[in-house]
């Protein structure tokens, strides 16, 4: 399917407008404030989404052990709030395009039945290799319901996203809590980026071939009002942030930078918690 002439979060087909980028044709949504590329011609083997970079992923590999370690923080800190919304124990929580799994032993020393899945089939022999039990099941296919799903860095990926969240909707528990992640397009990194083609390659957030959807709060609370879900939190943050942060250990450079664009409310994060009513 390609999506030149309808938005593919609100379908509106009269506010679309689009600009050059590097011989890349980019549509912006007037209305939810989308910004796309209307065809996705790279896609993950077996999935509707385009690829991750090769460098992310060995980054991910190298560091599983240390960022795993730093985990259970966050996801102390999180299972409080998601039980707040949920208001009975969190017991199964299900993490879409999960990667290495940094957050399986975390949720497990935390009583928590943590399933992984990704799409990309090195990361099941990854966790085949490491211990962690990480499937490449595709959510069409999976049969549970989960207290939690979430999904991290991944809808920037998807290239029908009204359909990937109703298929994440009906995988909840009634009550359940979708955790969403994602890079902000409203964030000073990238409004830097999208000065101008001759300084960026990237628009943003837009990063052909590997990230051809880009996303503001606004897009999210679009996207949570059409199927029906309580938006709870919607909200900017920095990478850094100790309960929605990315698990990284960061340099003093990059906790600078962050710190920076935080305080002036344009963080690189964007984090939308909603709820199955
Ligand atoms: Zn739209």
């Amino acid at each position: 399917m390609n999506y030149n002439s309808v938005c593919p979060v609100c379908s509106n087909r009269d506010q679309l407008t689009s600009l050059k980028w590097r011989g890349y044709n980019i549509i912006h949504c007037n209305n939810c404030e989308l910004d796309y590329c209307g065809e996705m011609n790279e896609k993950e083997i077996g999935g509707d989404s385009s690829p991750v970079n090769l460098q992310g992923i060995k980054m991910m590999s190298d560091l599983f052990y240390r960022t795993s370690d730093l985990a259970i923080s966050f996801a102390s800190r999180r299972k409080i709030i998601y039980e707040d919304f949920l208001n009975r124990p969190c017991k199964k929580v299900l993490e879409v395009g999960c990667g290495p799994g940094v957050f399986y032993k975390p949720w497990r020393d935390l009583n928590v039945e943590w399933t992984g899945t990704d799409i990309n089939s090195y990361w099941k022999d990854f966790g085949k290799k490491n211990r962690v039990p990480i499937s490449n099941e595709s959510i069409d296919s999976i049969i549970n319901k989960y207290d939690v799903v979430m999904a991290h860095q991944v809808i920037e990926h998807v290239e029908d996203p009204l359909k990937f969240m109703k298929r994440i909707t009906e995988l909840l528990e009634p009550g359940g809590i979708i955790h969403l992640e994602l890079p902000n397009q409203n964030s000073l990194t990238a409004k830097l980026r999208k000065i101008s083609p001759s300084l960026s390659h990237d628009y943003g957030f837009i990063q052909p071939p590997m990230h051809l959807r880009a996303y503001t709060e606004k897009t999210i609370n679009y996207l949570y009002k059409r199927l029906n879900l309580s938006s709870e939190m919607i909200f900017v943050c920095g990478n850094t942030d100790h309960t929605w942060g990315q698990v990284r250990e960061y340099s003093f450079f990059q906790k600078s930078l962050y710190t920076i664009s935080n305080t002036l409310g344009m963080g690189s994060l964007l984090i939308g918690i909603a709820q199955k009513k």
